[in-house]
């Protein structure tokens, strides 16, 4: 067995959404640059080309990548192997932990906090907190921890639908890219699609979200999904869409499917999108 300390977590947290907030990463700004290639739109070339600019402003550390720094997201996949120290207070220590780096780096690095207690009296908890939590257990005595901030702008455009199997792969398809094009300009694309197929309600909202952690150039390893994953991408891309809506060539970057069994009478699909400002990162404890 082997102990990691709240501290440890607590600690690399913060790391995680002070760099996601302020850096995006280069293998984005790579792909950024080839799409102002493609991009047959003036303006969408224009778009991009800001874009980019807006990075490396942002990389200085004293403005964020944009003004709605988000929810924060945490995926946490804890080895088998792992005991986490008490810390006294009979809270989870990883919970707590989490939301303590994520209250000190909002409160410490002046980001926007978005988050309210409840639904319906909207009163702002102050310090971003409490942060969405998924834990995985795998196996191993590492913990990886995924950490996304999730505009409310993008997050909003976001839907699931259980469809019936006779929907077949043409109706999942058409949903993804319905959902995308009815969206327009509303999550500020060029977006990141990620596409959950398959498990019941929540396990294919869970997959969409995943879908969108993974890293840009990673295809899914399955032919029969990397396939899909490209052709909706050109198909989304058709749409004429473009960046920030004003018509284009660039409407996404890149599309991710996951998929996983399910029900025999169900074949659940979710797209969860996320803008131009695609700000995720992970650290292995
Ligand atoms: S959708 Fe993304 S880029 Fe647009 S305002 Fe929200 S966080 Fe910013």
């Amino acid at each position: 067995m082997r102990e990691i300390t709240g501290k440890q977590i607590t600690d690399a947290i913060k790391k995680l959404v002070i760099e996601a907030n302020y850096k995006l990463d280069d293998a984005l700004i790579k792909k950024f640059k080839e799409s102002i290639e493609k991009e047959k739109s003036e303006t969408g070339k224009r778009i991009l080309e800001q874009i980019i600019e807006n990075a490396e402003i942002a990389k200085d550390g004293v403005y964020p990548l944009c003004q709605d720094t988000g929810a924060s997201v945490i995926f946490a996949y804890v080895g088998e192997e792992i005991v986490f120290k008490e810390n006294g207070n009979g809270e989870s220590i990883l919970v707590s932990a989490i939301n303590k780096g994520v209250s000190e780096s909002y409160v410490e690095g002046y980001l926007r906090k978005s988050i309210v207690r409840d639904p319906f009296d909207r009163v702002n908890t102050k310090n971003n907190t409490p942060a969405m939590i998924v834990t995985e257990i795998v196996t191993g005595d590492k913990m990886k921890l995924v950490y996304m901030t999730k505009g409310g702008g993008c997050e909003n455009m976001s839907l699931l639908k259980v469809l019936a199997p006779a929907a077949g792969l043409e109706g999942v398809k058409q949903f993804v890219v319905d959902t995308v094009e009815n969206a327009h300009a509303n999550p500020c694309p060029p977006v990141f699609v990620g596409v959950g197929v398959g498990g019941d309600f929540e396990k294919c909202a869970y997959l969409a979200k995943k879908a969108l952690m993974r890293g840009i150039n990673e295809k899914n390893p399955n032919p029969f999904y990397a396939e899909m994953e490209e052709d909706l991408l050109e198909r989304i891309n058709k749409t004429g869409v473009g960046p920030q809506g004003f018509g284009g060539t660039i409407t996404a970057i890149a599309v991710h499917v996951e998929a996983f069994p399910c029900h025999i009478a169900s074949l659940p699909v979710a797209v969860n999108i996320d803008c131009h400002s695609h700000r995720h990162k992970e650290i292995i404890l």
